[in-house]
């Protein structure tokens, strides 16, 4: 076996112990003589999964008990869809905090619903930084204020998270949950696609504040309203039953590590290192604002040369694997998720030096 450091921004690493638990329990599921992916969704054992997991993210989370969480299908993309079904309904306004490609989805998905508007946006500076949002800016009428907490390919990372009043704040969290703490009562709706902290492609986990179930239109399609799926446990149609699985193991593997103050202080050590390496390197840069740095997605640069290809020819066989940038803004990525180890990061910045050298 040869394992590799995979440094994706999804799907990526999942932690190797939750690998080798599901590989022990492939065949034959706590003696049901099936694989997970053989049971019904109905079935006692899968019932089991499904509420464990949903009772460990609870707890790792500290969700406060006017909330819910559902798992749904259709990625990340659909909530660009869903949330303003279900939740611009009132004025029919809501307000976005533009940081990247993924808001600009969000942004366009939305638009077709009701009326949106952009109170604060990066583009200026090629989304480098994380704008500053205070609460005067809010339409006190809107519907909600939609935030994306971690920008995946820009690599920026709201460091607070905007007081929006009364205003239910909606967040992307994509590529950011379960990698720190934080405080669930500051959202009224947190979404996320699996396929970077919690567990394979195919499952989207919602965390919704109880009041913000039933507010769709009597038009709105079964699938996409939450209320549907609050109303029967994320079991109205069958589920992503092994990735919900999946997402089992990883919280519980998340739990055995002391939770998310440990994975926080774990992913912060992570990315001091090769932002550390980053400012005082004279080959690599980094192309973003100090305060608005995401600690899962990294970009760098290798200003004035083309030395891409070969960094990423070179790290490829050195087992560091998926560094190149998002298509859209070139350069290389480096995305340390919390599955990714320190021994990764480490023989990564290695490797950078090795090359800095080599190319001086
Ligand atoms: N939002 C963010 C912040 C993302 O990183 C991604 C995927 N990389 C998406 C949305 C889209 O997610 P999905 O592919 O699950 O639809």
């Amino acid at each position: 076996m040869n394992r590799v450091f995979n440094f994706s921004a999804g799907p990526s690493m999942l932690p190797l112990p939750v690998l080798e638990k599901a590989q022990k329990e492939l065949l034959d599921y706590q003696d049901s003589g099936m694989s997970v992916m053989e049971l019904s969704h109905r079935s006692g054992l899968f019932t089991d999964i499904i509420t464990e997991a949903n009772q460990l993210l609870w707890e790792v989370l500290h969700i406060p008990d006017n909330y819910q969480v559902l798992f749904l299908q259709g990625g990340a993309s659909q909530q660009f869809a869903m949330v303003p079904m279900n939740l611009m309904v009132n004025s029919g306004k809501a307000d976005f905090v533009h940081t990247g490609s993924w808001s600009k989805k969000a942004i366009k998905e939305a638009e077709k619903f009701g009326e949106v508007r952009v109170i604060a946006s990066s583009e200026d500076k090629n989304f480098t930084y994380i704008p500053k949002i205070d609460s005067s800016m809010i339409d006190p009428e809107a519907d909600y204020v939609h935030i994306t907490t971690n920008n995946t390919i820009e690599g920026t990372a709201f460091s607070q998270i905007p007081d929006t009043g009364d205003v239910p704040l909606v967040a992307d969290m994509s590529s950011n949950i379960l990698s720190e703490e934080i405080d669930v009562s500051k959202f009224g709706l947190i979404y996320a696609g699996a396929q970077k902290n919690i567990g394979p492609a195919g499952l989207t986990v919602v965390i919704i504040r109880e009041d913000l179930i039933g507010k769709a239109p009597e038009t709105c399609p079964a699938m996409l309203n939450y209320k549907t799926f609050s109303d029967s446990d994320s079991l109205y149609n069958t589920p992503p039953t092994f990735s919900i699985y999946m997402a089992k193991l990883v919280f519980e593997w998340l739990k055995g590590l002391g939770g998310l103050k440990e994975m926080e202080r774990i992913n912060r050590e992570k990315a001091q290192l090769i932002y550390d390496y980053l400012d005082a390197s004279t080959l690599f840069a980094s192309p973003v604002e100090k305060e608005g740095r995401s600690i899962m997605n990294i970009p760098f640069i290798i200003p004035g040369d083309d030395l891409d290809a070969a960094f990423i020819d070179e790290a490829k066989q050195a087992g560091l694997e998926t560094l190149k940038g998002h298509r859209s803004v070139g350069g290389m990525r480096a995305s340390i998720y919390n599955a990714m180890p320190m021994q990764g990061v480490m023989e990564l910045v290695n490797f950078m030096e090795e090359f800095e050298t080599k190319n001086k």
